[in-house]
């Protein structure tokens, strides 16, 4: 499956009253890639993320997803949920009254219906699979805490658990390093490099000592087009990623 396509962007263009911000867009990415967007500010990175989960829909071209090729271009975020795109938001979705385990536990119900909400009981593979994800996020320790009571990383590890409870072939994450201490950075990078034994990860980040650590290739955006491709070594010498990105007193 490695060198199989799991998505796959043609001619995307993206256009809010006119201003394009993403122009002519191909994007492909394969199974099992871990892909660093980057770019400046107002590049189009967070508009290429909102078109891939169905938020923006572009004016031209197509997404095609998947072992099946499923063109998802004008298809509803729910849709694209179920089969199989994840996208963690910036904006926290947790409850802080609730445990993070009653979080998870809400979550998963959610994904089932409001029949379910109000009647279920909780399920043992439910359980096994919330604690199977606790472990991947490091927070098994924390189960039976308030979500409240976490930390600023430790809530934005739970927002990537329940992405993965949708049990997501393809993950979108959007900065997630934002206002993280620098251990938490690297808990995160290592964090992403664990799910990326088992799903395909496209991360958007600002962060250049946290893309290198996670890097495998890099993608450069500016101004709704890509830049340049390759590894984090052959990107930072781009004398166009010099010019337009990182000479100017690095990145962001
Ligand atoms: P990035 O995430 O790379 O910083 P964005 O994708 O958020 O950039 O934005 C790309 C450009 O599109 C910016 O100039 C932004 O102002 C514009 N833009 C984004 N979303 C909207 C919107 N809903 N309406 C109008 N303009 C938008
Ligand atoms: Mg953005």
């Amino acid at each position: 499956m490695q060198n199989k396509t799991i998505l796959y962007m043609e001619n995307v263009t993206v256009s809010f009253d006119g201003f394009i911000a993403i122009r002519d867009l191909n994007f492909y990415m394969h199974y099992g890639e871990l892909r660093v967007v980057i770019g400046p500010n107002g590049a189009g990175k967070t508009t290429l993320l909102d078109v891939i989960c169905g938020k923006t829909k572009p004016v031209k071209g197509r997404v095609i997803f998947g072992e099946k090729d499923i063109n998802i271009t004008g298809m509803k975020e729910h849709e694209i949920v179920k089969i199989g795109i994840g996208r963690k938001f910036q904006a926290p979705s947790i409850f802080s009254n609730l445990t993070v385990c009653e979080n998870f536990e809400l979550s998963l119900r959610k994904s089932k219906g409001v029949f379910s909400t109000l009647f279920m009981r909780r399920t043992k593979s439910d359980q096994e699979k919330i604690f199977s994800i606790l472990e991947t996020i490091g927070l098994v320790d924390k189960a039976y805490e308030k979500a409240g009571s976490l930390s600023h990383g430790e809530k934005q590890w739970v927002e990537i658990g329940m992405v993965l409870a949708q049990d997501p072939q393809l993950l979108l994450v959007d900065e997630p390093v934002a206002g993280m201490s620098d251990k938490e950075t690297e808990k995160t990078a290592e964090l992403l490099l664990s799910i990326s034994r088992n799903h395909s990860i496209l991360v958007i980040e600002h962060d250049m000592k946290f893309v290198r650590q996670i890097s495998r290739k890099v993608t450069v955006l500016h101004e709704g087009m890509t830049l340049c491709e390759g590894t984090m070594d052959e990107v930072q010498n781009d004398p166009r990623v010099i010019e337009k990105y990182l000479g100017r007193g690095g990145a962001d």
